[in-house]
């Protein structure tokens, strides 16, 4: 059976216009209206079928949820009320140091600063403009933004050294949010959200510290797979089978990180490879996923591959 999966994000009643673009209500409402008419909405146990079963006849669709946000328990409760199951994948370094990951830091930053506010810092601080921007590249990547925030998400993200970034992103943050502490507490699921989320088997790993696996040594990889899966355990009652991968694109992920996560006893993994799983088609340790912003263009790739 083809197996389909849409990733979402932030689960909000409305955009903030930059940095945060999160699924609404009533978006979520017309996806799952829109979906069910050619698949079936599924759960982790189908998943596991497709990978590790024989497979069945009818088409799957899997809701995903990354990053642990505990405005995602509005979204279970929505789609609870539909009848609809997800998958939510959880970073756990937040849960267990009380911080805010650098990625989200961004988001919130730009939700508050203009992209144009934040090229001026950037070249004050790092002379930002004398950088080289592969223009047909950040488009590709960052296909939904203007071009100078694909400059300024490219530069944050890829460029500066991760010191300099977290130093940067960290003073900001505190400038414009405060204490990192109680935005955390608001920010993210808590153990209790944990505990719901396993009891729907419902819950897998986005790993520790949400940065890209696959930049990293096999001793760092395991770490930061096994932590995810101690804490997950001990919190929640019960061991993940699944992964999403931070990033989940090409330079985020490899076949290193597919054998690191299958030797951590994970059963399957979601990269953000766009594309419709077909049986036999590849690995269930690197499994395709679109996101929710294509839904409409992959809604109907039932039977093409
Ligand atoms: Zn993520």
């Amino acid at each position: 059976m083809p197996l389909l999966a849409v990733n979402h994000h932030y689960f909000r009643s409305s955009s903030t216009g930059r940095g945060i673009y999160p699924t609404t209500p009533k978006a979520l409402a017309g996806e799952v209206e829109q979906l069910r008419r050619r698949w079936r909405l599924g759960d982790q146990a189908d998943i596991m079928q497709h990978c590790h079963g024989g497979g069945t006849v009818d088409p799957v669709c899997i809701l995903t949820f990354d990053d642990g946000l505990k405005e995602q328990m509005r979204a279970l409760a929505l789609l609870d009320s539909l009848g609809v199951t997800a998958m939510y994948f959880v970073p756990t370094a937040p849960l267990l140091h009380r911080m805010v990951l650098d990625v989200h830091k961004l988001h919130m930053i730009r939700s508050r600063l203009s992209d144009m506010e934040l090229a001026a810092d950037l070249q004050q601080r790092f002379n930002f403009e004398s950088y080289e921007f592969d223009d047909q590249l950040l488009a590709v990547q960052y296909r939904y933004d203007e071009p100078v925030s694909r400059k300024v998400k490219y530069f944050l993200n890829f460029v500066l050294d991760p010191s300099s970034r977290a130093k940067w992103t960290s003073l900001r943050f505190v400038e414009i949010f405060g204490s990192e502490r109680a935005a955390s507490e608001a920010l993210y699921l808590s153990a209790d959200d944990l505990k719901v989320l396993a009891r729907g088997h419902s819950l897998g790993t986005h790993a520790h510290a949400h940065v890209p696996l696959a930049g990293l040594t096999v001793g760092q990889m395991q770490g930061e797979i096994e932590q995810s899966l101690d804490l997950l355990e001990r919190l929640s009652g019960q061991r993940p089978l699944g992964i999403s991968y931070p990033f989940g694109g090409k330079s985020a992920v490899s076949e290193s990180v597919f054998a690191m996560a299958q030797s951590c006893g994970l059963k399957y993994g979601f990269t953000m490879e766009r594309g419709v799983n077909f049986d036999g088609g590849g690995s269930p340790m690197s499994l395709n996923r679109i996101d929710v912003n294509d839904v409409h263009e992959w809604v109907d790739k039932v039977l093409v591959g």
